[in-house]
């Protein structure tokens, strides 16, 4: 039958928002089977039950998503073969230091007509060079694979507070349309857009500029640094992106993936707020050991991605073209103190 059946990869804090809104769609879409597979990184919780019993149970992923309902049509699995195997619409949504594993074990398992959307915000840096996630996946499963990225902070959009995002997609404008049409709700408006690598290196990059966001508010720099970071870091983004990818639209970085979503990650995200942590305390207590204190196993994508993103620039010989992006870097590994983030803009070539 034509009807699509959807495996979510990944049970986080957007993961599981993201189960909620795919199912409330598959209800009521009949092109779509009912039953969303959700596949849960097993885990014991501190009752002794397993986390996919309880939120099998009591429909809700009372660790990472307390309090929300998904909707009865979420099925939990702990088995990531066993989620996949009949799944023709693959949703992949977890932290991005996880993805390139994940692609290892249901290499050659899944569906071969299935086609693939990335949630994750990262990239995967390699010998060769950077290699983005929608790659990583695409590569490893032979199979095409979109995007979904925007101003998505999932806690908002779990108590259905309106927001937008962006479908990146390769060539076929009838599978970004399928994409959509699983993801819009009246309040989660979808729009799609003819470019991967913009949406997708907008998502990743703009985590970087949020701990440059974070250091300032630690430091209570004000709201006009705080606005000249995100001017500079849009910069960077902009102009790294294009690097990379020449095909990389400058509309993509007015969509919901670009501007937007570097503004709410730099007022709300995760990132901001651990990054102001670590500038609070001087640098003085590691980002590992603050991200577990604060963010009980949820997990931060930034400082791992400014550590790949200053490969790419070390390998390609860019440091001096990209200030903010290795200063984050440096300053998240403590080679600089927070107070670094706005002396580097000494640096700075005048022009706009
Ligand atoms: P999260 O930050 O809540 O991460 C925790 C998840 O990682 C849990 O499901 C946990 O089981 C899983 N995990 C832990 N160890 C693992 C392992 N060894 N292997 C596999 N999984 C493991 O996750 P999230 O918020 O769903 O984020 C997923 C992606 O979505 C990230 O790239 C993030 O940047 C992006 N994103 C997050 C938000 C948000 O507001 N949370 C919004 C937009 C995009
Ligand atoms: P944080 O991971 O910094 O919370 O950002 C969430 C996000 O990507 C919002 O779109």
């Amino acid at each position: 039958s034509n009807i699509c059946k959807v495996a979510v990869i990944g049970s986080g804090n957007w993961g599981s928002v993201a189960s909620k809104l795919i199912a409330s769609n598959t209800l009521t879409l009949s092109s779509f089977h009912d039953e969303v597979r959700m596949w849960v990184f097993e885990e014991t919780l501190p009752s002794g039950e397993k986390l996919t019993d309880v939120i099998n149970r009591t429909n809700e992923n009372v660790k990472y998503l307390p309090g929300i309902k998904l909707g009865k049509n979420v099925v939990a699995d702990p088995d990531l073969e066993n989620a996949v195997k009949d799944a023709n619409m693959l949703v992949f949504v977890t932290p991005h230091q996880f993805m390139e594993g994940i692609c290892k074990r249901i290499s050659g398992k899944i569906k071969a007509n299935a086609e693939a959307i990335s949630l994750v915000k990262g990239m995967e840096v390699k010998m060769e060079g950077p290699c983005m996630i929608s790659t990583l996946i695409s590569q490893q499963l032979d199979i095409n694979c979109s995007v979904l990225m925007g101003a998505n902070i999932a806690n908002e959009i779990a108590v259905e507070k309106f927001s937008e995002a962006t479908v990146g997609y390769r060539l076929n404008k009838d599978v970004a349309e399928r994409w959509v049409r699983l993801f819009s709700t009246p309040y989660f408006i979808v729009t799609a857009v003819q470019d991967v690598e913009g949406v997708e290196l907008c998502g990743t990059l703009k985590n970087v500029v949020a701990l440059a966001a974070g250091f300032v508010d630690g430091l209570e720099m004000g709201n006009n640094t705080k606005a000249a970071i995100m001017r500079l870091g849009l910069r960077e983004m902009k102009a790294f992106s294009k690097l990379l990818f020449p095909s990389v639209k400058d509309s993509t970085f007015f969509e919901s993936c670009g501007v937007a979503d570097l503004i709410t990650t730099c007022l709300g995200g995760r990132n901001r707020k651990v990054a102001e942590a670590f500038a609070k305390n001087g640098g003085k207590r590691s980002f590992d050991e603050l991200e577990a204190e604060m963010l009980q196993g949820q997990k931060l994508q930034g400082v791992s991605t400014a550590r790949e993103v200053y490969e790419v620039l070390t390998h390609r010989g860019w440091l001096e073209l990209f200030p903010l992006f290795s200063t984050v870097h440096e300053i998240s590994t403590g080679r600089l103190p927070p107070s670094a983030i706005v002396e580097y803009s000494e640096h700075l070539p005048r022009s706009s």
